[in-house]
């Protein structure tokens, strides 16, 4: 199955809201990190969503190039073409990008779709993430209206944030920001809906406590009830059917019961990226110290190529990847509902 069109992504995302579960949104950073993910989206038979984030973007054009949008454009590419010979729908989406990479990065991205749909292609990403939190809501919501407008010609959705997501990730730290900044008011949850409903589709990355990385076991003072709240003011005000597209972000070392209860309040998009980095890490570990002799050159030995060939270790790193994403799949029950026919 080709990626998913832009009407195909918003009945997924439809779906999901009406039948409380959520898409994991996995970041991917290589071939063998997209290949690892859509083999787990195939055998959960779950439709999914693969992110680059723009130090993936910068990882995948290699050392030299060193450029975060045309490393995402190759990226996206190449999962286009492999996600052919998968039977579920897959959307492709960008993550965090701040207001300093909005020129550099998310511009760039969206021109590139412009041009494929000059050719009667559509867009290269379903779905981008603009975070302009760091920013005071009102010019938040400025930036947010001028790309989201953009967005809407190219039947892109855009994720935004309002609230901080605390901790540290691909580089950026806001572990320095103040408690209350992470978790958001229902009357941010109003000024965003107002907002941005009247343009178009739209995510939304509502904080609720939740950071970026690993924590250990009760380290993170989640408060789902948040979105449950915010939810309801707006759609006291607005109607059942403004019920907004919810993103959780930072959900590593948060219980199954708290992953589950957001599914409650409106979360349909969860992004994991530090726990399927460990999955894959981890076997390459078992693999190095299990063949140190043959991995290394000791001596006036000469190793062997079987256990130093990348692919040995990579292999099992892609298949760790993609059995915790499959986990993920279960945590947010979108295993077995797949909306491709
Ligand atoms: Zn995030």
């Amino acid at each position: 199955m080709p990626i998913a069109t832009p009407k195909q992504y918003r009945a997924m995302l439809d779906a999901a809201q009406k039948g409380g579960y959520a898409y994991p949104a996995i970041n991917i950073t290589s071939l063998t990190t997209a290949n690892g993910a859509l083999k787990a989206f195939s055998d959960s038979k779950s439709d999914g969503i693969i992110q680059v984030s723009t130090g993936g973007g910068q990882f995948a054009s290699g050392l030299e190039v060193n450029d975060a949008a045309f490393g995402s454009i190759v990226l996206a590419e190449a999962v286009h073409r492999l996600a052919e010979k998968y039977d579920v729908l897959i959307a492709l989406h960008t993550d965090h990008c701040h207001p300093s990479k909005v020129d550099g990065f998310l511009r760039p991205l969206l021109a590139e779709s412009r041009r494929r749909k000059e050719n009667g292609q559509g867009p290269l990403f379903q779905s981008h993430m603009l975070d302009a939190s760091e920013l005071p809501l009102d010019e938040n919501m400025t930036l947010s209206v001028d790309i989201m407008k953009e967005c809407v010609e190219l039947d892109i959705i855009l994720e935004v944030e309002a609230g901080v997501v605390g901790g540290e990730e691909d580089g950026h730290d806001t572990s320095g920001v103040a408690a209350e900044k992470l978790y958001t008011t229902p009357e941010d949850m109003m000024t965003v809906y107002e907002t941005l409903n009247p343009l178009g589709r739209f995510m939304f990355a509502a904080t609720f406590g939740n950071v970026h990385g690993a924590y250990k076991p009760g380290a993170v003072k989640l408060k789902p009830t948040i979105l449950r709240d915010g939810q309801k003011v707006v759609m006291d005000k607005h109607g059942a059917e403004a019920e907004m597209d919810l993103v959780f972000h930072g959900g590593s070392g948060s219980s199954i019961e708290e992953l589950r209860e957001t599914l409650d309040y409106g979360v349909i998009k969860m992004n994991i990226d530090t726990d399927t980095q460990y999955a894959f890490t981890r076997p390459v570990v078992t693999h190095i110290c299990e063949n140190i002799e043959g991995v290394l050159k000791i001596e006036s030995e000469v190793g062997n190529k079987k256990v130093y060939d990348p692919r040995s270790y990579l292999k099992k790193a892609e298949q760790s990847l993609c059995d915790r994403l499959m986990k993920a799949c279960d945590d947010l029950r979108s295993t077995g509902q797949t909306i491709h026919q």
